[in-house]
């Protein structure tokens, strides 16, 4: 798969921030695994809807509140859209993957997680998706299990059979590593879940603006997505939830917005997705998260998959080719991004040299801490690219790193 019939340089010029010196280098952002950086397309949602439309939403019988009302309703049916879901009542704003993780937690696994019963995890994943489901565990008397890393990053599915039995009530697992790379087959695991009546709760905080999804293709319950990750404003993201397991979970936070009716002692509920989302919404944010998701399906997945996949093979390439002592984790069919170490040099030493000539890479435990333990690390270096990146920025990396081997040795 190729990406050429994109101008990349033209999509590349959308983005301001890139066009910056840092330390009196060109600024070479590799690090939009953390957070990605957003384009004119964007920033102009933000302010058009702040200049013209700002009003809060569904409360108000007034000319702006109506259309803050329908701009944030717009935003609910392309984000419905993007990842193909049956409904946009499916969708409900989060504020990120954390936010999406825990509300399954906390009204779905409280209401039907017992003592005795299992949650199933993976051993890559962040601690986003990792804690929540300790604190159900801890609350319920529930026990937690894990499907094993291999030596070389994926997952040891030859264990599913042991660890997926009937008392796993939720199996919740990453779409892509944040520090491996590795990208797990979703689909397969969601059907081995639903063989044994267990929901599915996917982690696409590093997918979701990479590659296609498509989650009724996927076939999982849940799907959370994080806006700061794929061009939009950061405080803003998306829980997928499956009609038919949104309907019996009951609300999570309580407040305005989310009722029908209420008493001093009693209220009743609206249908999903509005009885999840207590209170005033960010607005502005589902806007950005709106604008994003017309961006990024302006360039096309397929394409930005096969940009990625690219910039990524080139980069394992040079570093394996180039760069003394530096050693890749994770497999080799991975997704855009890099984690790697210096055989003489701790991460965090490393990240902070790169900053010195503008290359923006991050150090550390990436919110992996039982994942470094694992791979017996400190922690990894990690490049991660998106679509704006180039193969000159990888090159003047390479030169870097290069520089860094010398000094460090
Ligand atoms: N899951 C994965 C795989 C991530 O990489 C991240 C963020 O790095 C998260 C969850 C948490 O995302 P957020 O902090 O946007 O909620």
């Amino acid at each position: 798969m190729t990406s050429d019939s994109v101008n990349w340089e033209a999509v590349r010029a959308d983005f301001p921030i890139l066009h910056q010196e840092v330390r009196g280098n060109p600024l070479i952002y590799f690090d939009s695994a953390a957070s990605s950086q957003k384009p004119r397309q964007v920033i102009d949602a933000l302010t058009r809807y702040y200049e013209h439309d700002n009003a809060n939403v569904h409360r108000g019988l007034h000319e702006l509140s109506s259309r803050a009302t329908d701009a944030f309703e717009a935003a609910r049916n392309k984000v419905a859209k993007f990842l193909n879901a049956a409904s946009a009542d499916e969708i409900i704003f989060t504020r990120g993957t954390t936010e999406g993780i825990n509300l399954v937690a906390q009204a779905y696994g409280t209401r039907y997680v017992k003592e005795g019963d299992a949650i199933l995890l993976t051993e890559m994943e962040h601690h986003s998706n990792l804690v929540p489901w300790q604190l159900l565990a801890e609350r319920t008397g529930a026990s937690l299990r894990f499907v094993p890393v291999l030596e070389d990053g994926t997952l040891d599915l030859s264990k599913l059979p042991e660890l997926l039995t009937p008392e796993v009530k939720i199996f919740s697992f990453t779409h892509i590593s944040n520090s491996l790379g590795t990208v797990n087959p979703v689909a397969d695991l969601c059907r081995a879940a639903r063989a044994v009546g267990a929901i599915s709760v996917v982690d696409a905080a590093q997918s979701a603006g990479h590659l296609p999804v498509d989650v009724q293709a996927l076939g999982c319950d849940f799907l959370a997505l994080s806006g700061h990750k794929m061009c939009a404003p950061t405080g803003i993201g998306a829980l997928y939830g499956r009609a038919e397991v949104l309907e019996k979970t009951p609300p999570y936070h309580g407040g305005g917005e989310m009722i029908v009716s209420v008493s001093l002692h009693k209220s009743t509920y609206k249908e999903a997705p509005h009885r999840f989302e207590a209170g005033t919404p960010n607005i502005a944010g589902a806007v950005g998260l709106g604008a994003a998701v017309d961006y990024l399906e302006s360039i096309g997945r397929q394409n930005i998959a096969a940009h990625d996949g690219e910039l990524v093979r080139y980069a394992q390439q040079r570093m394996e080719a180039d760069v003394p002592g530096i050693r890749i984790i994770g497999p080799r069919d991975r997704s855009g991004l890099v984690g790697f170490v210096m055989e003489s040099a701790h991460p965090h030493d490393l990240t902070t040299y790169a900053d010195r000539y503008g290359l923006a890479l991050r150090g550390g435990h990436h919110c992996n801490q039982p994942l470094m333990k694992k791979f017996k690390l400190p922690g990894t270096s990690r490049a991660s690219f998106y679509f704006y990146n180039t193969k000159e920025e990888i090159d003047r990396m390479i030169t870097i790193l290069q520089e860094a081997a010398r000094f460090f040795s």
